[in-house]
């Protein structure tokens, strides 16, 4: 398969685009977590897509009125496979664009802080729908590890409340219905603003306002690399778009599967 992957013309001439950029912003989605066994829930094989009703888990009023909601979700995440899941390839060649001083910011929709395990620092990571490796309590402003209240929930707590002030505890993330954090857009969309590179990375590029990152970049100058399984509605913009498996392409057109 990789031979296949050398054979393809645009390959060196990205690789060239990557030499050439000090400041690459990558745009992260589900794709590259789904190569690292995280199932993927809003594409087309996606759990909410082909379930619906398991949407109601991630649904913020469901949370916050139905006891029963809170007790599945915490159940489901005692056991969601991100816990298992180890960075991949494509998650090592974004962590040698920072070694190199290339990566201006790692813009990612993912909440399973798979960049930050793989070594990409914390300031370099914007996590635009926040993190699951972190709970939050939704009446005070307690912030927390998650592996700690998923401790109370494995000796027998089904629906921890917060230990500050009795309030309902939640993992650290945007679910439907709830609001994204202002300031954290901002910051994602004036990286984008200062790319010379944007590489969208296993997005659908569907869901805004985040995937207005990439007109952004474009209309500042940036060359845009779109590297996803299915087509994006940013496709005729991109400079290049490669549907092929995450891990096998990224080290090749970031120049880590071979020295520059
Ligand atoms: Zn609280």
């Amino acid at each position: 398969m990789s031979k296949d992957i050398d054979t393809v013309p645009i390959i060196p001439v990205i690789r060239g685009w990557v030499k050439q950029s000090d400041r690459i912003v990558a745009l992260t989605g589900a794709g590259i977590s789904t190569e690292s066994g995280i199932p993927d829930f809003r594409g087309p094989q996606g759990v909410w897509t082909k379930d619906p009703k398991a949407e109601k888990l991630s649904n913020i009023h469901e949370y916050m009125s139905n006891p029963e909601v809170r007790r599945l979700s915490w159940k489901s995440r005692l056991d969601h496979p991100a816990w298992q899941a180890r960075p991949n390839a494509g998650h090592l060649a974004l962590v040698e664009l920072e070694r190199r001083r290339k990566l201006h910011a790692l813009v990612t929709q993912n909440i399973d802080g798979l960049h930050q395990q793989a070594g990409n620092s914390p300031e370099k990571v914007i996590e635009v729908h926040g993190t699951m490796l972190q709970a939050m309590c939704m009446d005070c402003d307690w912030r927390g590890a998650m592996q700690a209240v998923l401790d109370r929930v494995r000796a027998g707590e089904d629906d921890p409340p917060c230990e500050r002030c009795g309030g309902i505890l939640k993992s650290a993330t945007i679910s439907f219905g709830q609001a994204l954090i202002p300031e954290v857009i901002e910051r994602a969309m004036r990286a984008a603003a200062d790319a010379e590179l944007l590489l969208a990375v296993g997005s659908s590029l569907q869901v805004y306002p985040i995937a207005g990152a990439v007109p952004a970049a474009k209309a500042a100058g940036a060359r845009i690399v779109i590297v996803n399984a299915q087509p994006t509605p940013f496709d005729d913009m991109a400079d290049a778009v490669l549907r092929m498996p995450i891990g096998e392409v990224l080290p090749r057109v970031c120049g880590t599967a071979e020295k520059f």
